[in-house]
């Protein structure tokens, strides 16, 4: 079996009465929840599941469209509505595919919304099923004027999430800034700044020891700047990115895009702390990578083509997934 632990439903979230919706919404328009058909949803798959299925790939974890989370824009209530109509999507769209998805949440984050609510929302798509929730570093679109996520103004969305055993994905969203385009900049500068805020944040895994981030995108910077940040930790007695890996407190994925980078991600990060991931269809779909001549997005054959024996590509394409998201027991038929 293979678990891809990264995929959004972008075709989904593309859908036009669900972009209307959000386009409305922010205009300051009361609409009704768009009534998306069962047929629609089904339909928004097709292209994910065949890929899936020509490259083996038996089960994904998926989560709504991360440019399209943007809650630095509107209020805290229409996010609220906006993260639940995504989320209910999401289950739906795992529901009518029985044993091929895993539902991971988006949430209503906002500069100014009370992380207790927040963390109620980790609470309440938690019992309808979620296996983890998506949370930006940021939540300010690209200007950065938050507190560091890490902060004691989070701690009840990281009770919730420790309480609840599911893991917290620091995705980055949409970037307001032309400077930082989303997919290319926006999304791995919040892999790094997670990170290294993680390091900086000696407090939060005394407080939380059980708590799990997964840092996407091969955890940014990690496989070409680790030495760099464990000379700084020492430097600024920081914990170092040894520590907040051997202690079981972050991992990272596999959505690098070329086997140099996939061996060095292998080299960088003890293999318990590597989920197989591909971001597959979502952030540049059907693109060509010149080196394979397959799509850039099969990161199943960067792993494939490593020198990892068997049984370590078992750790990283399933048992790592299971153990680092128990939740996702229940979506797995095999
Ligand atoms: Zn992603």
């Amino acid at each position: 079996m293979i678990i891809d632990s990264h995929q959004h439903f972008v075709r989904l979230a593309k859908h036009p009465e669900v972009e209307g919706f959000r386009t409305a919404q922010l205009a300051g328009k009361n609409l009704d929840l768009p009534k998306i058909s069962d047929a629609d949803v089904t339909k928004s798959l097709e292209q994910v599941v065949s890929l899936m299925d020509s490259r083996k790939i038996e089960v994904a974890f998926a989560s709504p469209r991360a440019k399209a989370m943007a809650t630095h824009e509107g209020t805290p209530e229409q996010n609220a509505i906006w993260a639940d109509l995504n989320n209910s999507l999401i289950i739906r769209a795992c529901k009518l595919t029985p044993g091929r998805f895993a539902p991971v949440g988006m949430l209503g984050q906002h500069p100014t919304c009370p992380s207790e609510q927040v963390a109620k929302q980790i609470e309440r798509w938690t019992k309808e099923g979620f296996i983890a929730f998506n949370f930006d570093p940021d939540g300010t679109g690209g200007r950065w004027q938050n507190q560091p996520f890490t902060g004691k103004h989070n701690y009840p969305v990281f009770e919730a999430a420790q309480a609840l055993d599911v893991p917290l994905v620091l995705h980055g969203s949409e970037s307001i800034n032309k400077n930082f385009p989303h997919t290319a900049v926006q999304y791995l500068v919040a892999d790094i700044t997670g990170f290294v805020q993680l390091m900086m944040g000696k407090d939060l895994f005394r407080d939380f020891p059980r708590l799990r981030f997964l840092i996407p995108h091969g955890g940014g910077a990690l496989p070409c700047q680790i030495g760099r940040w464990r000379a700084i930790a020492k430097y600024n007695s920081w914990a170092s990115p040894d520590e907040i890996l051997g202690n079981g407190n972050v991992f990272v994925d596999t959505c690098v895009y070329n086997d140099l980078n996939m061996q060095m991600l292998f080299d960088a990060v003890p293999l318990d702390n590597i989920l197989f991931g591909s971001e597959c269809d979502g952030a540049f779909p059907g693109v060509i990578n010149d080196e394979t001549h397959d799509h850039y997005d099969n990161t199943r054959r960067y792993v494939d083509d490593s020198k990892l024996n068997a049984a370590d590509k078992a750790r990283i394409f399933v048992a790592n997934a299971r153990r680092v998201y128990p939740r996702a027991s229940r979506w797995i038929q095999a």
